[in-house]
């Protein structure tokens, strides 16, 4: 059963300072996971997760993973801005970025990030643009089907996907970026996301050192660092097993063992780059049932809606609700709980089973705690809403206030009528 890290009795609270709807975090839960990422990789010298920012970029979020020993995986110049900003230095910061404009490359160049480069065209334009740095990483897509090994499978399709470099290109990108100067090489992949198994990293890992073998001998060029990236999953429904993120790092040691060390590539650093295993459990978006509908189905109307949180609305992504005070009484109420967006796809829930819902009851969606706040949106002039920290002490700090009107109208001047077409 999921449990909200809040009860009935602490939102009551909060909401008389912070009104619904807003995403809270629970820093307790945030370091213990990084704690154990961190132990299951310690096994590996250079070892460092590079959070990726976009799953919630939220600077205090940041300072509590930097202070666990993360740096920042960034894809845009203001995700570079953000992580200079709390405190990142040059190889604290990956850059994977895609269709990369030149400012981008410009930023993350003079903060001395790593630059992981998306293509094999890119190697030129970055050369052009500032130079080739001492230390560079090329995205790798081995293309075909991926699948991985062990049960249950994850399958994916790399040949359908828009990133990296092929197989040919790689390795003639690595001979390419040694004659241009570059003196450390890492490689990066990422093939499948929210796997729920854990053969994902390894069977990755797997295929990732196999290819640095096939690099230092067709090269010469050694690898520094493999970047495993993200896609470690979580599960969101009740039902489904949890990653063990301690087998998952032992089996790939055993990768690391088997393939990398007997090629004297045993010194090789292993990074990741999550984002929805960091954080997505220790997130919620917190509402309240402001309305009520009997048509054809049973409706429940939220303060919040698809603007706080898209991935249900896009993806037909499940998040399980749990109704604040209820958690002891029978689902036996199906509802679909909707937002208020002129948006039929805008519900939170279709046919789900609940306690019987009554206005003014406080609901927690969970696991909205990466891809959550961050995918947030302006569609039909709905506000974003807060993010709170609930702290170890479990006091309660604002992270981010609420929008007002004025955000929203922030890109126009009406007192200098700059909307005016005459
Ligand atoms: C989105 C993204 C991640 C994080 O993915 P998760 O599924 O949240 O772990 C990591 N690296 C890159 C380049 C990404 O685009």
């Amino acid at each position: 059963m999921k449990k909200p890290f809040v009860t009935k009795e602490q939102i009551e609270e909060i909401a008389k300072t912070y009104p619904t709807p807003f995403h809270i975090y629970d820093e307790k839960g945030i370091r213990e996971n990084a704690r154990a990422l961190y132990k299951a990789f310690s096994w590996n010298k250079g070892f460092r997760e590079y959070f990726a920012v976009k799953a919630t970029p939220n600077p205090f979020i940041m300072k509590i993973l930097q202070e666990e020993g993360c740096g920042f995986d960034c894809s845009s110049f203001t995700e570079l801005m953000l992580s200079d900003d709390v405190g990142a230095k040059k190889h604290d910061i990956m850059f994977s970025s895609n269709a990369t404009p030149d400012a981008d490359f410009k930023k993350a160049f003079e903060l001395g990030a790593i630059i992981n480069l998306d293509d094999f065209t890119h190697i030129d334009v970055l050369d052009k643009l500032t130079g080739i740095p001492e230390t560079i990483c090329c995205r790798y897509n081995p293309g075909g089907e991926f699948k991985t090994d062990g049960s249950p499978n994850v399958m994916d399709t790399p040949k359908d996907a828009k990133y990296g470099f092929t197989h040919e290109q790689i390795i003639e990108g690595y001979k390419i970026l040694k004659e241009k100067g570059a003196k450390r090489f890492g490689m990066h992949a990422f093939l499948a996301s929210n796997t729920l198994t854990n053969d994902y990293y390894p069977t990755l890992a797997g295929i990732m050192f196999r290819t640095a073998v096939e690099i230092k001998e067709k090269t010469g060029v050694e690898l520094s660092f493999i970047n495993l990236s993200g896609g470690v999953g979580i599960p969101y429904k009740p039902d489904q097993p949890a990653n063990d993120i301690a087998v998952i790092g032992e089996k790939v040691r055993e990768k690391f063992e088997e393939i990398l060390v007997p090629a004297g590539l045993g010194n090789i650093a292993i990074y990741t780059e999550l984002g929805r295993f960091m954080l997505a459990p220790y997130g919620m978006l917190v509402a309240k049932a402001i309305r009520e509908k009997h048509i054809y189905k049973e409706y429940i109307g939220l303060d919040a809606c698809a603007a706080n949180l898209m991935r249900p609305a896009i993806y037909g992504a499940y998040h399980h609700i749990t109704v604040l005070g209820k958690e002891n009484e029978p689902c036996d109420h199906k509802y679909d709980v909707t937002g208020g967006l002129c948006e039929n796809c805008d519900k939170f829930a279709v046919d789900r089973m609940l306690p019987k819902i009554d206005i003014g009851d406080y609901v927690a969606i969970h696991d909205t705690g990466a891809h959550g706040f961050s995918m947030g949106y302006n569609y039909n002039g709905k506000l974003r809403s807060a993010e709170l920290l609930l702290r170890e002490d479990g006091s309660v700090k604002l992270i981010r206030r609420a929008e007002t009107p004025k955000d929203y109208f922030a890109t126009f001047d009406f007192a200098k009528g700059d909307y005016d077409l005459k």
